[in-house]
This record gives C-alpha cells, sequence and structure tokens, in this order.
C-alpha cells in the first residue's frame, strides 16, 4: 500500500478494532461477573428470607409455604433435615416431592452458614444458595436454586447488544481515524504530486504553502529550491545561448562530437566547409558526415589518445582547412568527446602561392633581357666592337632590352604601388572623347608602321566623367597597344566611346588573332600570356591588362572580353560618369 493516507487509515483501523476488541472483552467478563453476582446474591437473599420464614412456620404449613415460595420467586425450593434428606421439594411449577433423596451431582450442603454454590441436576447446570434455618427441629436448611441457562441466555442478548453497540463506535472511529489520515496526508500528497511535477520539468511550478509545522518547512524549502534551480537554468541558457550565438557566428567551422564520434554541434561554417546541410551533419556520426577520412582519422585519433592534434587537409576537392582537434574530459578525467576547429586557409595558401609564382615570374622576366643585354655586351668585348655594322646592331639590341626591362620595372612598380593601395588617383571631371582622341592620336604611328588602320568614333557631345585622365590614358594606350601588338595587317582597330544616362563605355575592337575561350578569363593574371613569344616579340611584360584591371576597379569600373580565335577581339570597360565625394586627403583618393 503506498499511499501514505491507507498506511495511516490502516494502522488506525488496526488499534481501533484491537483496541475495541479488548475492551469489550473485558466488558464481557466485567458483565457476566457482575449478572452471576447479582443472582447469587438474590439467591441468598431468598433463601434466607426462607429460612426466617420457616422459623415461625409449623410443620404442616411448610411444604404450602415452600411451594408458594417456589411459585412467588420462579425458583425451586429444597427444605432439608439436618441429615441432607429433601424433605420438601417445590418447582416453580408448583409441583411438590416430599421426602426424596438429593438430587444433584454436588454434595448437599451441611455448613451452618448462608453460601452459594454450583451443581448439575440432571445434565441441567444449575446455581444454589443454602440458609440456615433455626429454632425449626424439622428442617434444616432452606436451599434455592435456579438454571444457568436462561441467565446466560439473558447475557448473550446484552453481549449482542454489546457487540453491535462496539461495532457502532468502531465504524465511527475508523470514519475519523480516515478523515484525520486525510488531514495529515493530503498536504504530503500535494507536495509529492508537485514535487514530480518538478521534476518532470515544469520548474516555475510552486508548492502550496501549508503553514508554520514541518509541511511549511518543507514546501518552503522546496520552493526555494527550485528558484534557485529556475534561476541556475536560466544563468545556464544565457550562457548557452551566448555560446551558441559565438560558435554560430565564428568564421572558423566548429564540430563537438561525443565519445562514440556522433556529431553533437557543427556550426554554419562547418557545414559550408565540409559541403552538408547542418541538419545531415548533427546526429550522424563524423564519418559519415564528414566525407573527409582525414578529418575522421583525425578526430578518431584524439578520442582515443586523449590530446590535441593539428593539421592541414583538404576537403571538397579544393578547401584547404586547418584542423584543430582538442579533446573534451569528463569528470574522471575520462574523454568525452572532442571539438573540432576548422580554419579555412584556402585564401591564405592562394596568396602564398600566388606570391611564390609571381617571384618565379618576375624573376624568369627579369633574367630574359638581362641575359641578353649580358650576352650581346659579352659579344662586343670578345671582338664585334671592331664590326661597326655589328656593333651598332648589338648596342641597339642592348637598348632594347634595357628598355624593356624598364618598362618591365616601371610596371611592376606601378602594379605593386596600386596593389598596395599606394597609388594616387586625382580625379577630375574630364571629357572622354578628348582622353580617346589624345591616346590613339599616340599610337596613330605605330598603328599605320603595324599595317593597322586605326578609327575613333565619338559622339558629337562631350561626354565628360569623373576619372584620373592619365590613368584612363594608360589603360587605352594598354588596350590599343595590345590591338596593334595583336592583330597581324592588313588589320584594322576601332575605338568608340559610347554614352550611356549615368554610364560611358569605351570598346576597343580589332581584327587580330583572337583569344582562346580558355584564356579569356585568366588574361587579367600578372604574368599570363596566350602566347609568350609572341608577347614577348611585341614588347609586351604580361602586366598591361593587370594594371588595366586595376585602374578600372579603382574608377568602380567593368571590363569585358569577347573574342574570337582569328577574327579579332573586344575589349570594352564602362566608368561610372560620377565618382562618389571623396576625401582629397584620404584614403579613399587613393587605389582602393
Ligand atoms: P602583354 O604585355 O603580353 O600584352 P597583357 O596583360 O597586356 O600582356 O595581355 C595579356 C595577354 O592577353 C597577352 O599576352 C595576349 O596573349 C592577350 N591579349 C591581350 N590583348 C589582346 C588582343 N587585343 N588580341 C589578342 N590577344 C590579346
Amino acid at each position: 500500500m503506498a499511499r501514505i493516507r491507507n498506511r495511516i487509515t490502516l494502522t488506525v483501523v488496526v488499534v481501533i478494532t484491537a483496541a475495541l476488541f479488548c475492551a469489550a472483552l473485558l466488558a464481557l467478563q466485567f458483565m457476566e461477573n457482575n449478572q452471576m453476582q447479582h443472582l447469587r446474591d438474590s439467591l441468598l437473599g431468598e433463601a434466607r428470607l426462607i429460612a426466617t420464614e420457616l422459623t415461625t412456620t409449623a410443620s404442616e404449613a411448610q411444604p404450602q409455604m415452600a411451594r408458594q415460595s417456589a411459585v412467588t420467586l420462579g425458583r425451586a425450593v429444597f427444605l432439608l433435615s439436618r441429615d441432607s434428606r429433601v424433605l420438601v421439594s417445590a418447582t416453580p411449577t408448583g409441583h411438590v416431592e416430599r421426602d426424596i433423596p438429593w438430587p444433584f451431582d454436588h454434595p448437599a450442603p451441611t455448613v451452618g452458614q448462608a453460601h452459594d454454590f454450583q451443581a448439575a441436576l440432571h445434565g441441567q447446570d444449575m446455581v444454589l444458595a443454602a440458609a440456615p434455618v433455626s429454632g425449626n427441629p424439622a428442617v434444616h436448611t432452606v436451599v434455592i436454586a435456579t438454571p444457568l441457562e436462561p441467565e446466560y441466555a439473558r447475557l448473550l442478548t446484552d453481549w449482542r447488544w454489546l457487540a453491535v453497540e462496539f461495532a457502532g463506535v468502531g465504524v465511527l472511529f475508523i470514519l475519523i481515524g480516515y478523515l484525520w489520515a486525510r488531514r495529515i496526508a493530503s498536504p504530503l500528497e500535494h507536495i509529492a504530486a508537485t514535487t514530480e511535477q518538478i521534476a518532470a520539468g515544469d520548474v516555475r511550478k510552486r508548492v502550496p504553502y501549508w503553514g508554520q509545522d514541518e509541511y511549511g518547512r518543507i514546501s518552503s524549502a522546496i520552493n526555494s529550491l527550485t528558484g534557485r534551480l529556475l534561476e541556475q537554468m536560466d544563468d545556464l541558457s544565457q550562457e548557452k545561448s551566448k555560446v551558441e550565438g559565438i560558435i554560430k557566428h565564428m568564421g572558423s567551422g566548429v564540430l563537438v562530437v561525443d565519445r562514440s564520434g556522433v556529431i553533437l554541434v557543427a556550426n554554419e561554417t562547418a557545414t559550408a566547409m565540409l559541403g552538408g546541410s547542418q541538419t545531415q551533419l548533427v546526429g550522424q556520426t563524423h564519418w559519415v558526415a564528414t566525407t573527409s577520412l582525414r578529418i575522421s582519422e583525425l578526430i578518431d585519433t584524439v578520442l582515443l589518445k586523449g590530446h590535441p592534434l593539428r593539421k592541414e587537409v583538404v576537403v571538397n576537392n579544393d578547401i584547404n582547412v586547418e584542423l584543430f582537434v582538442t579533446p573534451i574530459f569528463g569528470a574522471n578525467e575520462e574523454v568525452v568527446g572532442a571539438v573540432a576547429v576548422l580554419h579555412d586557409v584556402t585564401q591564405f595558401r592562394r596568396v602564398e602561392r600566388m606570391r611564390t609564382e609571381f617571384v618565379a615570374n618576375v624573376s624568369h622576366e627579369l633574367r630574359t633581357p638581362i641575359t641578353a643585354v649580358k650576352g650581346f655586351a659579352e659579344t662586343l668585348l670578345d671582338g664585334a666592337l671592331e664590326n661597326p655594322d655589328l656593333c651598332r646592331q648589338f648596342v641597339q639590341i642592348i637598348y632594347d632590352e634595357s628598355e624593356r626591362l624598364s618598362h618591365l620595372v616601371l610596371d611592376l612598380l606601378e602594379l605593386s604601388k596600386m596593389e598596395s593601395g599606394h597609388s594616387v588617383f586625382r580625379f577630375t571631371r574630364v571629357n572622354i572623347s578628348e582622353l580617346v582622341d589624345t591616346a590613339a592620336a599616340r599610337l596613330q604611328n605605330q598603328a599605320t608602321q603595324s599595317g593597322i588602320d586605326l578609327f575613333v568614333h565619338t559622339p558629337e557631345s562631350p561626354v565628360f566623367a569623373d576619372v584620373a585622365p592619365e590613368r584612363i590614358t594608360q589603360v587605352l594606350i594598354n588596350l590599343i597597344g595590345n590591338a596593334i601588338a595583336y592583330t597581324p595587317a592588313p588589320g584594322r582597330i576601332d575605338v568608340s566611346v559610347l554614352d550611356a544616362d549615368e554610364e560611358v563605355t569605351v570598346e576597343v575592337a580589332d581584327t587580330g588573332i583572337g583569344i582562346p575561350k580558355a584564356d579569356i578569363p585568366r588574361i587579367f593574371e600578372r604574368f599570363y600570356r596566350v602566347d609568350k613569344d609572341r608577347s614577348r616579340n611585341t614588347g609586351g611584360t604580361g602586366l598591361g591588362l593587370a594594371i588595366v584591371k586595376h585602374i578600372l576597379e579603382a574608377h568602380r569600373g567593368t571590363i569585358k572580353v569577347t573574342s574570337e580565335v582569328g577574327r579579332g577581339s573586344t575589349f570594352s570597360f564602362t566608368l561610372p560618369k560620377r565618382q562618389p565625394e571623396r576625401n582629397p586627403d584620404g584614403p579613399s583618393n587613393s587605389n582602393p
């Protein structure tokens, strides 16, 4: 019986039943004793009374007197002689017998004092009282007898009533006991029910207050406990959301796995790096989710060995990831999981690679003219100086190569200035058509010498735009210069200025060799050339278009290339007519 209320009720029932049973037994005994005592007393009194009367009764009247007494009292009356013979026996029904022997199984009383005793007559238990008769020569003793059975029958009736009364009292007490048990148990039941609700997670629940007693103390203790719990939970959830926020918005990827390798946390960055969706990652083992063998191996090693590890791996084919895996320890210093932090170092590696390539490219580019200068100078020293024709030719080559060297160094300097943001751009409002005319005029001769017709098409009205004029001139010279260099004679170059509302577009179209489709995206890279020999022969450095791209970016402009191998190329760049307000001394005045 689990409920305390039932236990108390059962205890009350047992105690009350036992108490009432004992009380009933005592009462029964008391009643029996009392009634028998009363019977014996009345028998003795009656015997004495008859004895007194017999003192003065004549002997012939004695049978009648005995008969009358028997009928009146409703008892058997015996008059005994000195030698214990029954002189007269009278029954309550008025039947009289004379001179018969003592009929009981108990010896006839001989004592000279009134007393009572029990004896059986024809198997029937009886109570008897004897009283001595004084002054009567014949009758020595009077005995009165009555059967016990009617007395017990009466007692039984009384006992039945008593049992009913006790049962009633018992039921009443049990009812009171039950109510009392309920009163005691009900606060506890309330407290237990509420505590269960709190334990199930409803921590905002409060136990009702039950006054100053122990219940009250328990209630307030539970309430203050849950209050504190709630505060701690709030603190924890705040901390949790802070940590979640940090992890979520971290630039680095974060994976948290448990001891068995199941992913518990994966932030957006990690998900993006591993190329899955967050729902795919969380809840899966890292072996299934990450698809990168190296990452999984590293996490497993850390889970197994319990010390942090660091490695760079390539995921999703081309993402370089620097991976730090640290074990998480439990209370007993055992490994309960691991945290993997993933840094995307792809950009860093690319820059590193580009730098190495750049240095290699620059060295290579410088080596060619230097080798030429050195070689021809040596040849001159070895004797060619003596031959005026050869001398002139070689010195011309040395001059051309040093010129190339100087171009290269200047271009490099310019490019590095622009890339480092130290190149200053002074924007002024100029007519783009004029700039195009000037640039074309500067290259007209060169074009004519190469057997190429150079045409300029400008709108009738001037097209004003905010530009750094000398830079845009450089762009035009680079583009027209390339068009001349990569167009075999006879060829044609058309430079057009197109006026749009907010923008101006300049197109340089040639009928030259064209650029293969695959190379178009790369021609703006430093030192990238489609045909290295041709570029060198035309005095190109491989930096022209890289410079163009930087200058246009500084103007917030764009450049497009369309080309067909063998038919020609069109380079068209577009500039906004208005540049945003710039602080002449500020950094925005420089190339970003
Ligand atoms: P370069 O100094 O070699 O001309 P650029 O950066 O100016 O270097 O150009 C890069 C490459 O783009 C050139 O080497 C050439 O292969 C290609 N290219 C540029 N302009 C043209 C053009 N108008 N026609 C064909 N190819 C061109």
